[in-house]
């Protein structure tokens, strides 16, 4: 039977854990983080996330966890609405819904400690990868101790450690944004009727919904031609000066509850190769995404099922033939690859768009002047850029 350890208990790497932990195969999992309640850990799911969880027999826990599903997309450009469109966009398909991601690691988690041999390791971070025979044989933590397995699978995030130590280099794509990512109070604001707010007011633009805890979520596009210090704004005037203004209201009104701001740098990126011989990188460690349309948990969801389609045949053997194993790898890049590399130019795209608004008065000027005329238009080309990036672009089915 085979030992497999994981590194990063984040969406990649407690699922991954569960699904082999369920399968019979032994599984050490290695979080950093004392707990889960993370400063900031997004919680958007998609459809094609929703899928997958209801495919690892996990969206039932859902149900019992802090969730909203979101009720309309509204596109608001100088206080008038652009335009609007109602979830769930497919006929009969699941809406947008934002999960409360400590609640759903927590519990994820906690369903793998039914598992005899599984061990969660909290707290304690890795440090080292170990090699034995030119592959990678397990890691060695802060502490000293070692672990030694068949296959470590890196699921550390954007900043992988592991990733730098496997001399895996990630090329880095183009990204003109930070997030500055703010929380405030909501009152009843946005409860019968949770909307994903895009406001675009001159040059500034931000993102605003209900978070599955209540709170409203407020997420500032920071651009790098931004002629003002984001440090040293009063940020609820700023925020309501942009807002139409029963949202401006709403946070003057509430403004002391408004948290100071949070600055997430955005890395999008892919490395070239996902593994090394008896290392596989999945989740962000090897395509950190976009916050655009809410896709890295739900990429990760489905990076997760195919490493299973193609791993669990091979762990749960008696003999374990490790260059198996290391072959198999390949296989799940590239199964995994064109869907990525789709999704992250789908960002792109969606990035662009809010870009020309925010350099072009003129393009500004234009859409608001003609909005009734130019919506249906553009509606309908959001609709069509939407697909793919609410439903995924290849097929991803669990098959273990
Ligand atoms: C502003 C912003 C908003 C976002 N909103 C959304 C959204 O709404 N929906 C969505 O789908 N995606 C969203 N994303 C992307 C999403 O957060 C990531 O794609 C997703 O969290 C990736 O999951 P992961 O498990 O691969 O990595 P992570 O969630 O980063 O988890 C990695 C884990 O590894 C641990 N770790 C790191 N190093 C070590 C180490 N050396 N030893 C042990 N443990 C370690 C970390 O503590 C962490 O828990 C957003 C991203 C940003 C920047």
């Amino acid at each position: 039977m085979a030992q497999v350890v994981i590194v990063g208990a984040g969406p990649t790497g407690a699922t991954m854990a569960l699904l082999l932990i369920k399968r019979g195969i032994k599984v050490k999992l290695i979080e950093a983080s004392r707990d889960f309640k993370r400063l900031f850990r997004g919680e958007g799911l998609m459809p094609s996330g929703l899928d997958a969880l209801e495919q690892m027999g996990l969206l039932e826990l859902v149900a019992d966890i802090p969730h909203q599903s979101f009720a309309a997309w509204e596109f608001i450009l100088s206080g008038r609405t652009l335009f609007k469109v109602s979830e769930p966009i497919e006929p009969g398909g699941k809406p947008c819904t934002t999960v409360s991601q400590p609640h759903l690691l927590a519990a994820i988690v906690q369903q793998a400690e039914k598992y005899s041999e599984f061990e969660f390791i909290q707290g304690e971070a890795v440090k080292d990868i170990l090699s034995s025979n030119q592959r990678v044989s397990g890691v060695r933590l802060g502490s000293g101790r070692e672990i030694t397995a068949d296959l470590v699978i890196a699921a550390d995030g954007r900043n992988s450690l592991l990733r730098k130590q496997a001399g895996l280099n990630l090329t880095q794509l183009q990204s003109n944004i930070d997030i500055l990512w703010f929380k405030l109070d909501s009152g009843s604001l946005l409860q019968s009727e949770n909307i994903f707010y895009s406001i675009l007011h001159e040059r500034d633009g931000f993102g605003l919904f209900r978070a599955s805890e209540g709170q409203l979520h407020i997420g500032w596009g920071l651009h790098s031609d931004d002629d003002f210090d984001w440090r040293k704004i009063d940020w609820a005037e700023k925020l309501a000066a942009a807002s139409p203004p029963w949202l401006a209201e709403h946070i003057l009104n509430n403004r002391d509850t408004l948290t100071q701001p949070l600055l997430l740098s955005v890395i999008v990126g892919r490395c070239d190769r996902w593994s090394i011989p008896g290392l596989l990188l999945l989740g962000d460690a090897v395509h950190p995404m976009s916050p655009i349309r809410a896709q890295g948990i739900n990429m990760a969801f489905r990076d997760v099922i195919v490493a299973a389609n193609h791993l669990v045949p091979l762990l749960i053997q008696a003999e374990i033939n490790l260059s198996q194993i290391d072959s198999v790898l390949l296989q799940i890049q590239q199964e995994r690859e064109p869907e990525i590399i789709r999704i992250q130019k789908l960002q792109a795209q969606e990035m662009a768009q809010a870009e020309m608004l925010h350099k072009s008065a003129l393009l500004r000027w234009g859409a608001r002047t003609f909005t009734p005329i130019i919506r249906p238009g553009i509606r309908a080309s959001w609709l069509k850029r939407q697909k793919q990036l609410r439903q995924g672009v290849t097929p991803v089915h669990l098959a273990v």
